[in-house]
C-alpha cells in the first residue's frame, strides 16, 4: 500500500454503533472515525492514558487493556495505547493501529457481543480533561499553501512575493515543541523586538500584530534511522494521523526578525493542537488527486509518484472562528472568519515526509509536522488575520459592535474541521481553541493562567 486510500469494512456507511450518540447527524465521532487522544477524568488525579472517541464518549484504552477482550496485534496496540502518551502506539505503525481500529469497530457496532464489556470502559467526553496526544520530540512547520505564501509574500516583499524555491521545495522551518499545548491553552501576549516601517531603531514591547494560523498537524508514527530517507511511496506508513493546529504568530516580531534565517520568537511562544488525532485509515474515503498547474514546475522524482498523483491530497474542510471577551460576556456565539480545505495545499503530506528525510534526517514517533497556514484560492478562504485584514489596513467586523485587524487580549480563536462526501459517513476532528491573555510584566517568571 502506498497511499492510504483503500476502503475496507471500517468505512461501511451502513454500519451504526450501539452507542446512539455516535449515529447522530453532525456527530464528529461516528464509528467510522475512531480518533486517538490522551485523557483522564477532569478534576481527578488519575493517570493520563490513551482513549478513542466514539459519539460523546471515550473508550478508555487502559480499562480496555484490563478487560482483556482482544488478542494479537489489537491487544498489543491497546497495551501501547494505554500509556500516558501515544508515542508507543505511534511507533508500532499502521499494522497495529489498524488492527485496533478493526477490533474497536467490530466491538462498537450494533449487535456486537462486546457491548456490555465495552460500556464498562467508557468515559464521557464532557467529564474528560485532555493532555497532548504525544510527547512531541521535534516540531517542524511547513508552508504548503501557495495562496498563503503569495498573500504573505506580497505584504513582506511586494516586489518579489513568491521566492523561486517555493515551487520546488516544501518550505519549512524547525519550530519549538516546548510551548505546544492542547486545546484550551491560554497564553500571554508575546513581547519582543519590532521595528515599524520607517522607524530608525527597533523597540521592545508587547506584540501589536498578534495573529493565528489555520493549520493541520501531522503526527509521525514509525520513525526512520538517521542516515536513511523515507521514500515517497513509503511515507504514509510513517504517518500516524492528523490533528488541528494553531500556529500563533506575532507579525510585527516576525517582520523584523525573519531574515535571513526564518521565524524565531514570532512563532515559538505558543502553538495549540486539538486533543484528537484522526488516523490516515479514517481519512481514506476523503482522498483526492494531487495536481499541479501545467505551467508550474513539476515535482522532482523523489517527490513524484503515480499513487501520490491519484490520491495524495485530502479534502479536509477547515473553519476558523473568533469569540471576543465582549462576545463571551454577552453570550454571543463565536463568529466564523473563514473556511477552506486542505485539498488546496501545494504539497501532500507524503511529500513533506519524503522531503524532510531526503537528507537522512531521522523522524521519531510523536514528532509533529505543521502544514503551514491553509488559505484557499479566494480571499475569503484566508487562514490568518494578516491576510483577512490586508496587513491590518482593513478591519473586520466582529460581533455586533467590534472590529479586529489583529487579536486583542481576551480573544478566543477556535478551529473546526471535518470531512464529508457523498457515499461516506461524515467524520470530524473536533476543535482546537486557544485564548490570548494580557502581556506578562516584563521580567515576570510567573506562568500565565
Ligand atoms: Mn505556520
Amino acid at each position: 500500500m502506498t497511499v492510504f486510500d483503500r476502503l475496507d469494512a471500517t468505512h461501511d456507511p451502513t454500519v451504526h454503533s450501539w452507542l446512539a450518540a455516535a449515529n447522530e447527524s453532525g456527530c464528529a465521532f461516528p464509528i467510522q472515525n475512531l480518533p486517538f487522544g490522551i485523557f483522564r477524568r477532569a478534576r481527578s488525579a488519575e493517570e493520563f492514558r490513551g482513549g478513542v472517541a466514539i459519539g460523546d464518549q471515550i473508550v478508555d484504552l487502559a480499562a480496555l487493556a484490563q478487560a482483556d477482550l482482544f488478542s494479537g496485534d489489537a491487544a498489543t496496540a491497546i497495551r501501547a495505547g494505554s500509556r500516558s502518551s501515544l508515542n508507543a502506539l505511534m511507533q508500532l505503525g499502521p499494522q497495529f493501529s489498524g488492527a485496533l481500529r478493526h477490533a474497536l469497530f467490530a466491538a462498537l457496532k450494533r449487535g456486537s457481543g462486546h457491548e456490555s464489556a465495552l460500556k464498562e470502559c467508557l468515559v464521557a467526553q464532557a467529564d474528560a480533561a485532555f493532555s497532548l496526544p504525544a510527547q512531541i520530540g521535534d516540531y517542524t512547520d511547513f508552508y504548503i499553501s501557495i495562496h498563503h505564501a503569495r498573500a504573505i509574500g506580497r505584504q513582506f516583499r511586494p516586489d518579489n512575493p513568491l521566492l523561486p524555491n517555493y515551487q520546488w521545495i516544501p518550505i519549512g522551518y524547525h519550530g519549538r515543541s516546548s510551548s505546544i499545548g492542547v486545546s484550551g491553552q491560554r497564553f500571554a501576549r508575546p513581547q519582543g523586538q519590532k521595528k515599524a516601517a520607517g522607524a530608525g531603531n527597533p523597540t521592545v514591547g508587547p506584540s501589536e500584530r498578534l495573529d493565528y494560523e489555520l493549520e493541520m498537524g501531522i503526527f509521525i508514527g514509525t520513525g526512520n534511522p538517521q542516515g536513511t530517507a523515507i521514500p515517497l511511496e513509503d511515507a504514509e506508513n510513517h504517518i500516524f494521523g492528523l490533528c488541528l493546529l494553531n500556529d500563533w504568530s506575532a507579525r510585527d516580531l516576525q517582520a523584523w526578525e525573519y531574515q535571513p534565517l526564518g521565524p524565531f520568537l514570532a512563532k515559538n511562544f505558543a502553538t495549540t493542537i486539538s486533543p484528537w488525532v484522526v488516523t490516515l485509515q479514517a481519512l481514506a474515503p476523503f482522498r483526492v488527486p494531487f495536481s499541479r498547474p501545467e505551467r508550474d514546475p513539476q515535482p522532482l522524482p523523489y517527490l513524484e509518484s503515480a499513487s501520490n498523483r491519484r490520491a495524495g491530497a485530502i479534502d479536509i474542510r477547515l473553519e476558523a472562528y473568533i469569540r471576543t471577551a465582549k462576545m463571551q460576556q454577552r453570550d454571543e456565539p463565536a463568529q466564523r472568519l473563514s473556511r477552506t480545505s486542505l485539498r488546496h495545499a501545494y504539497w501532500t503530506i507524503s511529500q513533506l515526509v519524503a522531503h524532510h528525510t531526503v537528507n537522512g534526517c531521522n523522524l521519531r514517533p510523536g514528532d509533529l509536522l505543521g502544514s503551514g497556514t491553509q488559505s484557499g484560492p479566494t480571499a475569503a478562504e484566508a487562514g490568518s488575520l494578516v491576510e483577512l485584514s490586508q496587513g491590518g489596513s482593513e478591519p473586520l467586523q466582529v460581533g455586533s459592535d467590534e472590529t479586529r485587524t489583529f487579536l486583542e487580549d481576551g480573544d478566543t480563536v477556535t478551529f473546526r474541521a471535518w470531512c464529508q462526501r457523498p457515499g461516506a459517513v461524515t467524520i470530524g476532528f473536533g476543535e482546537v481553541s486557544g485564548s490570548v491573555l494580557p502581556a506578562a510584566n516584563p521580567g515576570s517568571s510567573t506562568a500565565p493562567g
